[in-house]
This record gives structure tokens, sequence and C-alpha cells, in this order.
């Protein structure tokens, strides 16, 4: 999952960036509301954590600019401002949800795992294809009932794929999703996670659920 979180205190920007690398998202930081508009044309992101008081344009300004603009990615205010009014007119200028700040990592979490359901086929919160498992929750992969063990951009490139079964994904979206702008293009980075995690996954069972489709990308599915 790859998120674009907009703050100017740098140090909440840090907090949220670690505290969301740890668990496997990729992220990237802008410091005001102006400079959303070329991040999210540069790349498709798919949560905006937005905070309200910004330098150039607020975040009510910037989330109705995008919503007018016809990004419909979901977008979550953050915000110190915890009156009635203020949640209204977070709301109503096109954001999904709401969170006051301070809060803490695991509730953030929490709703950004919501976010990404509420606009998925399927509801579960735990993603199944065949015998394999993934929770994004607890970050537990299992096929055939046993514990696979997966780094942080094993889960988020399985995550991925999971999110999309059936579907073939190229290196570019693959790419979109699991690694920020610090990403350099041209590496083989791809290829060595794919087949690191073939190993994980697909070794010792019969039907192969990782494929690569020649030329175009790779797609999960039995
Ligand atoms: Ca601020």
């Amino acid at each position: 999952m790859r998120v674009l979180v907009v703050e100017d205190e740098p140090r909440m920007a840090k907090l949220i960036q670690q505290g969301l690398e740890e668990e496997a998202y990729a992220v990237d930081v802008v410091d005001n509301g102006r400079d959303v508009f070329l991040w999210v044309q540069s790349a498709t992101y798919d949560i905006i954590l937005l905070d309200i008081m910004l330098p150039g344009m607020n975040g009510l300004d910037v989330c109705r600019q995008l919503r007018a603009e016809g990004f419909n990615m979901p977008v979550l205010m953050l915000t110190a401002r915890d009156t009635l009014p203020d949640k209204v007119k977070g709301l109503d200028s096109g954001a999904d949800d709401y969170l006051v700040k301070p809060f803490a990592i695991e509730e953030l979490t929490a709703r950004l795992r919501a976010l990404a359901r509420r606009d998925a086929p399927v509801k579960t919160a735990v993603l199944v294809i065949a015998d394999l498992s993934l929770d994004p929750a607890t970050k537990l992969a299992q096929r055939g009932g046993s514990v696979i063990e997966l780094t942080a951009k094993e889960y988020a490139l399985l995550e991925t794929l999971m999110r999309h079964p059936h579907q073939v994904l190229s290196r570019d979206q693959i790419i979109e999703h699991v690694w920020n702008m610090e990403f350099e293009s041209g590496s083989k980075l791809i290829e060595v996670y794919i087949s690191n995690l073939r190993k994980k996954i697909d070794d010792g069972h019969p039907v192969k659920l990782i494929h690569t489709v020649r030329g175009l990308g790779y797609r999960i599915g039995d």
C-alpha cells in the first residue's frame, strides 16, 4: 500500500512515516498543500493522509480540489482540531475519515486497513487465494496451514498481488504500490523480490500461485 502523508510538522511527519514503514507501507511525505497535486500526478497513491492546517493551501481546500479533479482515492484527515464543526467540514470536503491528533499508530493503521477494504470487491479482512491466506492486521501469511515468514517488503509485494487476484500487474504497477519515490527505476529489485517470494510461497507445493506473464508482469492465482 502506497501512502502520501501531507504534514508540515517535520517531527509528526517523521513519526507517521516511521510508524507506517514499520507496517510495510510505502510512504512519501509532502509538507505543504500545493505540492499534493504534483505528487498525485506522478504516482498512484492508495490512500492520502491529509493534515488540515498546512502552509500554502489548507487540507480542506486540497481535499475539495482533489475530488473536483477526479481523484477518488481514500482521504484520511489528520488534525489537532477536534471540534464537531471541523470534523463535519473535513468530511464534507470529500474526506473519507477523520483522526484527531494525538493518535496511536495502531489506530491509524487500523483505519487505513478499513479504508483499503471499503472499495475492495471482497470486504473480508483476511486476503485468501486457494490455500494461501494473508492477514493485513497481523501480517501473518499462511499456506496450507503453515506459517510463512515474510520481510516487510515481501509482505507489501504479496499484499499488492493478493489485492488484485488473477490480474496481471506490470512492474510499474507493482512499484507504485510497494515502493516510494526513492525507488531506483531500472533496478532488478522486483525480480529479486518475486524470486524470493516465490520460493517461500510456491516451493514444495504442486500448485504454483505466483506466475510470470512474459513481457507483461506478474499474476497471482491458481
Ligand atoms: Ca499542520
